[in-house]
């Protein structure tokens, strides 16, 4: 498994799996089948309210802790430096272990200053072997990797042919914090799995759209946690170190960029209004 290795020397498989939108019901399973195809890397948050699963399905598997590299990340209703640190140690809980590999802010609004400072403390004594941050764009990033004690390790935002990141990635290149694509497929928005110019460098190198755009991804040294219920499709994804693309596929691909979200910009105040308001719904909860 190719792996990336982040600024503090922790190497990162560079592709994992990721378990947003993977109901409780189905996660234990597919993490499972994930781990049994060849996954060393998974991907969860506590906003996608599966971490017990996960953390289940790891046990279950018998592939041992340290050869896994697991994710999560802090959800807003968590931020301050109190209730970020309780809600890291609960994931842990959650997750059966005593460490985790990353943890990353999952938004860049509220009070993520104060709980990015325990995620800095809980690195310090030992119990995060990577922090980072997530949908934080360029301006956010450049802020917070100046004025935190910790430069993130890891930013993990939108990142697919149709939203490349090209600038964004050049930010981070410059702070030396690794680019991880979010839906690598853009969840297959705007018929991305069909896109003429990526079927036909698929045909060329008898491959699926969906291996070429994550050989595309690893080219450009972005780490990619693509996320399918079906065990068919998790080996497919995972079966992209036998052929390379070669320039001329790049330029391609590269010509696609809309240099848009197929999702919602995290810039809009109506997003953030939206976000403001699922807090405060789910304190009333
Ligand atoms: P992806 O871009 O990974 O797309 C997932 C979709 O693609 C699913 O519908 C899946 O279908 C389909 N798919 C997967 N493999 C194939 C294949 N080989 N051929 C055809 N279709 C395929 O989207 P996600 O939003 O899930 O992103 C991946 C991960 O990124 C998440 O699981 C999560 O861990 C992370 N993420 C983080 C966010 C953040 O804010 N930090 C936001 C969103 C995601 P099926 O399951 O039916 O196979």
């Amino acid at each position: 498994m190719e792996q990336v290795t982040l600024y503090n020397g922790v190497k990162m498989p560079i592709i994992g799996y990721g378990v947003y939108q993977v109901s409780k019901e189905e996660c234990e399973r597919c993490v499972m089948d994930a781990l049994a195809v060849g996954y060393r890397s998974i991907d969860t948050a506590q906003s996608y309210f599966n971490e017990e699963q996960v953390g289940s399905a790891i046990v279950k598997s018998g592939v041992p802790r340290e050869n896994i590299f697991l994710t999560t990340k802090v959800w807003l209703e968590h931020y301050g430096y109190d209730a970020a640190r309780k809600s890291v140690l609960e994931s842990m809980r959650k997750l059966r272990t005593d460490y985790l590999d990353l943890v990353l802010l999952h938004q860049p609004f509220s009070d993520y200053y104060e709980a990015y400072r325990a995620l800095e403390d809980l690195y310090n004594e030992g119990k995060l072997r990577a922090i980072g941050v997530s949908n934080f764009y360029s301006d956010r990033l450049v802020d917070i990797a100046s004025f935190s004690r910790i430069k993130p390790m890891v930013n993990q935002v939108e990142t697919h042919p149709f939203n490349q990141q090209v600038e964004a990635k050049k930010w981070m290149d410059k702070y030396g914090i690794q680019i991880e694509a979010w839906a690598p497929f853009g969840e297959g928005r705007g018929g991305l799995f069909e896109n003429s110019a990526l079927v036909e460098i698929a045909q060329k190198h008898k491959k699926t759209t969906a291996q070429v755009i994550l050989r595309w991804h690893i080219q450009r040294g972005v780490v990619v946690i693509p996320k399918s219920t079906h065990k068919e499709r998790m080996q497919e994804n995972l079966n992209i170190f036998d052929f390379a693309l070669d320039q001329a596929d790049m330029n391609l691909i590269s010509e696609l960029d809309k240099k848009q979200s197929s999702f919602f910009s995290h810039s809009d105040p109506a997003m953030v209004e939206w976000f403001v308001q699922m807090v405060e719904e789910r304190k009333g909860k």
